[in-house]
């Protein structure tokens, strides 16, 4: 196959739902019906029920598990899907956002009885921000929830999307009694077995044919035609250029659970979601279709085998091919590695594979070369952006608890870091490491892995921060922002990048410094 058909063919997207909206769900009928898992339960959902570290433990003994649902690619009617695997819970929400750098779209669960959730509003803002295309799912309309109407009304205002149904329920609950699709102009009745691989579907090409009221009564036939009049009357018909630029997002509804409305919204997402999409760098927007191969780590995956301190970053193919045994600069260090086992991702599996294409993802065996948000390329010097850190929400010192094994602990700590678990501040005063991190679940799984990994003990102490903030100021030589050092000396910090912060310990204090410091700009985000 030519490069240009290959690039044509990939579809990169990610699924981002609030926790049991029932992103694990969809996924496996997703990949049921690519045909590459064979019954439902194959896909292990690695979610973090309650937040407890017991789970996360777990989660730890079944790694091998986690790494392959990382990224689950197959193939669908000549399609070749790549779905990359989002940690629904908020302790690792940095971990979505850094995965969604690496998506050309994303499909949104929503829980038809909860609707728009808390995760659901934090994830979808990240999604607008980089207008990256979405799909909604209504799930779960085997059980009573929301009327259809004020969902989408729901979506609309929460998620602040522009929304238009490419399918419509009839009925719900106990009354469910299918879907008409919109897109396709046909009905879906809803059987409620969950083991039938395809549906039937029935052609109505024409709402107003009595046959309808012989599919589905009187009565719910005259909802339908009305609700689809309604329909037709208040939102947008679908574009595919809108919905490529990220300012139209078709909605359809369905039951992951009863694999229902499930092949609606796979056929119509392999027709309609965006092709491996150019992506901006330090000096210029690269295009998939050249020549040479480009791409960036978007996540790091530690230690499989705990025998070895290997781990494995993840590559997004952005242009060109990555070849197995070819040599690509790594341009944060300025120098040439090449791979001689480069995983790829299959529903339960990685290979070794020779050629990859762009929209693909790539594991790289790494024994520390790699953090998160570096660029290989052929030979170019560029840097993709968009990788920032975001303030943290806790703050804890880290101690040393065992003196004999410092070095050990400053090596799990400075990989740790760079795998993206958290973020390490080393304050200007007195060297002390300050970890922050998103949740207070991470403190724990850190404290886990310097010991299980790297054979370190550690103990935490308690500090009073509100948030980091990165600092910025035209001139280092003005005299402002030389009493700013000096007054507020034991609040400065840097970050693993050498990047000045300051560490306010109240939204009180943060405001005086701001007001006192004019000139000097204080940012949430490491990228500015
Ligand atoms: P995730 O946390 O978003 O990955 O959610 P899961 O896929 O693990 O689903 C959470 C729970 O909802 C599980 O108990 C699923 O069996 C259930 N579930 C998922 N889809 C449906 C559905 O369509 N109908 C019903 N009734 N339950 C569902």
């Amino acid at each position: 196959m030519k490069f240009s058909e290959e690039i044509k063919r990939r579809r990169t997207f990610g699924i981002i739902s609030h926790p049991d909206a029932g992103k694990t769900t969809l996924t496996e009928k997703l990949l049921l019906f690519g045909g590459a898992i064979q019954e439902a339960g194959a896909v292990k959902s690695n979610k973090i029920k309650k937040g407890a570290t017991s789970d996360f433990m777990e989660i730890e003994r079944q790694r091998g598990i986690s790494v392959a649902t990382s990224v689950l690619a197959f193939e669908y009617q000549g399609v070749k899907i790549n779905i990359l695997d989002t940690p629904g819970h908020k302790d690792f929400a940095e971990d979505t956002f850094r995965t969604l750098t690496a998506v050309d779209s994303v499909i949104v669960v929503i829980d038809v009885a909860k609707g728009v959730e808390e995760q659901t509003e934090k994830l979808v803002s990240v999604c607008r921000m980089r207008n990256i295309p979405m799909i909604v799912f209504i799930n779960k309309l085997d059980r009573e929830g929301k009327d259809a109407f004020e969902l989408l009304d729901e979506v609309e205002q929460k998620l602040g999307l522009k929304v238009t149904p490419l399918s419509f329920p009839i009925g719900m609950g106990y009354d469910f009694k299918g879907i008409y699709n919109i897109w396709e102009k046909n009905i879906n009745l809803f059987s409620g077995d969950s083991r039938k691989n395809i549906e039937e579907t029935i052609e109505v090409s024409d709402l107003s044919s009595p046959e309808l009221n012989t599919l589905i009564g009187d009565t719910a036939a005259d909802t339908l035609r009305e609700e689809i009049e309604l329909v037709e009357g208040i939102y947008p018909s679908f574009d595919k250029e809108l919905y490529q630029k990220g300012d139209l997002q078709p909605v359809f509804f369905g039951s992951a659970l009863n694999n229902f409305g499930v092949r609606e919204l796979l056929d119509c997402f392999i027709s309609i979601a965006p092709t491996p999409r150019a992506k901006e760098s330090d000096t210029r927007v690269v295009q998939p279709d050249e020549k040479d191969f480009t791409g960036f780590v978007f996540k790091i995956h530690a230690n499989m085998d705990p025998k070895h301190r290997d781990r494995l970053a993840f590559i997004k193919i952005v242009s060109g091919t990555f070849e197995r045994n070819v040599p690509y600069l790594h341009t944060r260090h300025n120098k040439k590695l090449k791979f001689s086992s480069p995983n790829a991702f299959f529903a339960e599996k990685k290979e070794i594979v020779d050629i990859s294409y762009p929209g693909d993802i790539v594991g790289l065996h790494d024994t520390g070369n790699f953090k998160i948000g570096d660029t290989l390329t052929t030979g170019e010097q560029l840097n993709y952006k968009g990788i920032p850190s975001f303030s943290p929400e806790h703050f804890r010192y880290i101690n040393n608890a065992d003196p004999l094994k410092s070095k050990q602990l400053a090596k799990g700590i400075d990989q740790l870091m760079d795998e993206g678990v958290a973020q390490l501040f080393t304050l200007e005063l007195n060297g002390r490491k300050v970890i922050g991190t998103v949740g207070a679940l991470q403190y724990e799984v850190i404290q886990y892995r310097l010991e299980h990994e790297y054979g370190a003990k550690c103990t935490y102490e308690n500090l009073n921060v509100h948030k980091a903030c990165w600092i910025y100021v035209e001139d280092e030589n003005n005299d402002e922002f030389k009493d700013f050092k000096r007054v507020k000396s034991k609040f400065l910090a840097k970050d693993k990048q050498g990047q000045l912060v300051f560490l306010a310990d109240s939204s009180f204090s943060l405001q005086m410094t701001q007001q006192k410091y004019p000139s000097i700009t204080f940012h949430f985000t490491s990228e500015f």
